[in-house]
Order: C-alpha cells, then sequence, then structure tokens
C-alpha cells in the first residue's frame, strides 16, 4: 500500500469507485481508494439497480439524467471489455390517489422542462406497456422509457478497471480505523493495513459514513435502515418496464427473474442486513396484487442492503467547513446506484477545485442546520 496519497478515498461501492476512476481521468492519478471487504459489497452489490429520471426535485432529476446519459455510453467511454447490461425498458409509475395524480403531473412538468420525457398517462395506456398489469385502484400512471437497469456488479467493475488503468491504487479487505486532523486540517488516513498521509480524504462509506465522521469529529444526519429484495426464478420475458409506486417496485431483469421490494416504515435504523420471513411475505403479496400472473412464479432467493436515509431524502455531496480536506458523497436514501455515474463527476470536479458541471452547493451538509432542505417527494 501507498505511503501517501493526493486523496484518498474510503468506500469501494459506485460513488467511491466512480470518483476515483473520475479524478484519474481529470490528471489526478495519485488517489487511493480503501474498502474494508470486497469492491462493491455494501448496498451498491446488493441494491435493484433501478435507474430513473422521474424525480420531484430539479437536483435529483438533473443528478439522474447526466448519469443516465453517462451509462448509455460507459462501455465505450470506459473501454470496457465486459457490458454493462444497461436495459432501458422505462419506469411505470402507479398513482393510486387523486393527491398522487396532482403531484406527479407537477413532478412531469418539472421533468419536461429539463430536457426529461416523461408522460402522465392514463390506465388504458399503462395496459398496453404492461399488459398483465391488475389496474384496480389505479387512477393513472407516469411513464419515462429512458429509464431501466444495469447490472451494478458490472457497472462498478467497468468503472474499477478503468481507474486501476489509470494508476489509482485499490485496496481491498483494508479497513479506515481513524483519521487524524491537525489544526483543522486531514493529515493522515489509519487503516488496519498502515497509514497513509494524505490532506483529501472522500467520504464514500455509505451506511457506515456515520462512523468515517465521528472519527473527524462531524456528525451526520445520516440514518441507516434496511432495505430487502426478493428474487424468483426466471421466467420468459413477462415485464419490460419497472412497475413502481410509493408502496412497492418490481422490475424483470434480462436473464428473466423478477426483482422485487418494498420500504418497510417500521423499518428501525441500523445496518443489519438479514432477511426476514415477513418481508417475503407482505412484498409477494404487494406485488402479485399488481401483477396477478406473477402468483404462479417460484421465488428463489431474497437478501438485504442499507438505504442511507437523509432527512430530506437527498443526497449530501461537497466539502465539510470544520475540517479542510475532508469531502462527502453520502446519504444517497436509496438512490445512489443510479445517481452514481454524476456523483463521480461532480466530487472529482469539486475535490479538484474546478467549475462543477452541476452545481452542488445545495446539496452539502450545511443545509440542515441553514433549514434549507431539498425535499424529494418522488421516493418508493
Ligand atoms: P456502498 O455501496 O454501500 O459502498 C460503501 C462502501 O464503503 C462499502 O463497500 C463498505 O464496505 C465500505 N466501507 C465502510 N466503512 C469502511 C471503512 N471504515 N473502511 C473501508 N471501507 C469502508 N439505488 C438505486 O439507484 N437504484 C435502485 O434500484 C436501488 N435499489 C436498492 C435496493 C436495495 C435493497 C438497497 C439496499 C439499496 C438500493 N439502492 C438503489 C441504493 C444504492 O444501493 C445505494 O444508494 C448505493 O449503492 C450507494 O453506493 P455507495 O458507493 O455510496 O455506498
Amino acid at each position: 500500500m501507498k505511503k501517501s496519497a493526493e486523496v484518498v478515498i474510503i468506500g469501494g461501492g459506485i460513488s467511491g469507485l466512480s470518483t476515483a476512476y473520475n479524478l484519474a481521468h481529470m490528471g489526478c492519478k495519485d488517489v487511493v481508494l480503501l474498502e474494508k471487504k470486497s469492491l462493491y459489497s455494501g448496498s451498491t452489490g446488493r441494491c435493484a439497480a433501478g435507474v430513473r429520471q422521474q424525480f420531484g426535485l430539479e437536483m435529483n432529476c438533473r443528478l439522474a439524467k447526466g448519469s443516465c446519459e453517462i451509462l448509455e455510453n460507459l462501455n465505450e467511454l470506459l473501454d470496457y471489455e465486459g457490458d454493462i447490461e444497461f436495459k432501458q425498458g422505462g419506469y411505470l409509475w402507479l398513482l393510486h390517489t387523486d393527491e398522487e395524480v396532482e403531484l406527479y403531473k407537477k413532478n412531469v412538468q418539472l421533468q419536461n422542462s429539463l430536457g426529461i420525457k416523461s408522460r402522465l398517462i392514463t390506465v388504458e395506456e399503462a395496459l398496453k406497456i404492461v399488459p398483465y398489469l391488475n389496474p384496480e385502484g389505479i387512477k393513472a400512471c407516469t411513464f419515462h422509457q429512458k429509464d431501466g437497469h444495469a447490472n451494478p456488479f458490472q457497472v462498478s467493475q467497468a468503472y474499477a478497471q478503468a481507474a486501476k488503468r489509470l494508476g489509482v491504487e485499490i485496496n481491498i479487505f483494508t479497513e479506515v480505523t481513524d483519521i487524524k486532523v491537525k489544526n483543522n486540517h486531514i493529515v493522515e488516513v489509519l487503516t488496519d493495513k498502515g497509514k497513509i498521509a494524505t490532506n483529501k480524504v472522500l467520504n464514500a462509506a455509505g451506511a457506515f459514513a456515520k462512523d468515517i465522521g465521528k472519527m473527524v469529529g462531524v456528525k451526520f444526519p445520516l440514518k441507516p435502515e434496511r432495505h430487502q429484495i426478493l428474487v424468483t426464478e426466471p421466467v420468459e420475458p413477462l415485464l419490460g418496464p419497472m412497475v413502481i409506486s410509493t408502496d412497492v417496485y418490481c422490475q424483470q431483469e434480462p436473464q428473466g427473474s423478477f426483482l422485487m421490494g418494498y420500504g418497510d416504515p417500521n423499518e428501525p435504523e441500523g445496518v443489519d442486513v438479514s432477511s426476514s420471513w415477513r418481508f417475503m411475505e407482505v412484498v409477494a403479496k404487494k406485488v402479485c396484487k399488481i401483477l396477478p400472473i406473477l402468483s404462479n412464479i417460484k421465488v428463489v432467493r431474497q437478501w438485504a442492503g442499507s438505504y442511507t436515509m437523509t432527512p430530506d431524502v437527498a443526497p449530501i455531496l461537497g466539502s465539510v467547513p470544520e475540517v479542510e480536506g475532508f469531502y462527502l458523497a453520502v446519504g444517497f436514501s436509496g438512490h445512489g446506484f443510479m445517481l452514481g455515474p454524476m456523483t463521480g463527476v461532480l466530487m472529482a470536479e469539486h475535490i479538484l477545485g474546478k467549475e462543477v458541471t452541476i452545481p452542488i452547493d445545495k446539496l452539502d451538509i450545511g443545509r440542515f442546520k441553514r433549514g434549507e432542505l431539498m425535499r424529494e417527494p418522488a421516493v418508493s
């Protein structure tokens, strides 16, 4: 392991890997990435890997649109010999109340104003896109064809390989145990494999970002919580888009399995990633209600990972005023995979003091103290 680096990145998920690549691509090649387990063993390797641009917050729309455009060309951009398997089958968002229809109508207007070609559609139109949909109780839907799904392992691997080729040192099974700060400046990162002298550290530690913050004496309003996924046996193609509502989501993977999940409002704070029987029963019922054809398909496995929630369900990107050289890409609130490609570009630009492609000042940690919350309304 190197004894010093211009930038040390903590976390080998999509946020850390994408930033590592972008730093090196922008000319900063003296970068060390530290991952306590294997690469993408955190939320990135456990996510549903849905990619959507249908948000209700301008910032999230812009981050998601930028990310989606990068994903469309990522194989070529990173000269990847594999395939990130980006399938743009769309997201069909089901709206069950008049209030939801009004809110999502506004979201579509915002999305359209930003160049995202989403549409508010009738239930009849939705049935043409998803013929197996049970229309009961659905008032209207929104649809955006360019939303979709990518393979999180392939995307992360593509970034990791490209970063390494450009000179980034990636150390797996290397846990950051402390960070030394002198006169409010970062000076050293301590790991279970040795020390690295550095003045710049990116905290991209996902559900463990709070622990990294404690090492430099900074508290974050982050709440990790367990989210589970259920997977079925692979079957013939039955579903094109991701079907989603505020209650549940379900999509069919390219190899035929269905993948589904929902946010349990009673889930306590914590980094528990065990699976529960209750989840399997509840999610299966919810999904079979909207897609009854799935009731005869066998479940093959389930797993869990962490969402890292912020009070306004928008990420925290930027610097920390109290500690010079400490940067944050945390709190993605369940959307960090789809925002990852743009997160990497913006964090690299920010760390290198370049003009950022999308201004991220409103996503800073200070917004919570200032009471300037971002408030994303389109969350599942
Ligand atoms: P992570 O991938 O969690 O990476 C952080 C890494 O830091 C981990 O590998 C961890 O081991 C490492 N680390 C922590 N502490 C230390 C330390 N002290 N030293 C060294 N390394 C350390 N997002 C979407 O966009 N679309 C979806 O459809 C979607 N579905 C999801 C479904 C589920 C069930 C879950 C759990 C999440 C889902 N997400 C989804 C959210 C998404 O997975 C995350 O937002 C995203 O992966 C965050 O990436 P990250 O790189 O910031 O964090």
